[in-house]
């Protein structure tokens, strides 16, 4: 009997990654190289909704950022190389996963409708402050992405990445 069988269910998965080895590091969450977070609120320790959306996150050394002086295009194209990438599973339970949804509302819809607006102005009336409206809601998204990427990689390497974003009762379960 063939042992190999291409059609079985795959051995390992984001539900069987063990969560034990996940610790505390000060403010951070240490997660081990073929690990995942406990399926816990980050914020409450709460158990997570369900299920929890897998993230890919990527880091890379704060050293780059100086190439930033030098130029941008080179520090996006070097940045792109060295980048270290994870996939992490944060949970949030119901009352934090909306909170975090609405706090993302608040900038998304406003760029939203400002863009919106923007293109009706250049449409029936005056291109140049349309155009200007139209960037307004672009600027809009940044503080979304920002608000958005609270739980983010502060370091990956050979052995597992830390997060930062976790809250204090959900870090006190992982000591
Ligand atoms: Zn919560």
């Amino acid at each position: 009997m063939n042992t190999n069988n291409p059609y079985a269910a795959p051995k390992s998965s984001v539900t069987t990654a063990t969560h034990s080895e996940c610790r505390r590091d000060g403010k951070h969450a240490f997660v081990p190289t073929g690990s995942d977070l406990p399926p816990r609120c980050i914020v409450c320790n709460d158990a997570a909704q369900t299920p929890i959306k897998e993230r890919t996150l990527y880091w890379h050394s704060p050293w780059l950022y100086l190439l930033v002086l030098v130029n941008l295009l080179i520090y996006a194209v070097i940045a792109l190389i060295f980048r270290s990438k994870t996939k992490v599973s944060p949970g949030y339970c119901a009352t934090h996963l909306a909170a975090r949804q609405r706090k993302i509302n608040w900038f998304r819809i406003p760029a939203f409708l400002l863009m919106l607006g923007g293109i009706g102005i250049m449409v029936v009336d005056e291109p140049s402050s349309g155009i200007i409206v139209v960037v307004l809601g672009f600027l809009l998204v940044i503080p979304a992405i920002i608000v958005s990427n609270t739980f983010r990689a502060v370091r990956i390497d050979k052995s597992g990445a830390k997060f930062s974003g976790c809250k204090e009762p959900f870090l006190a379960s992982l000591e």
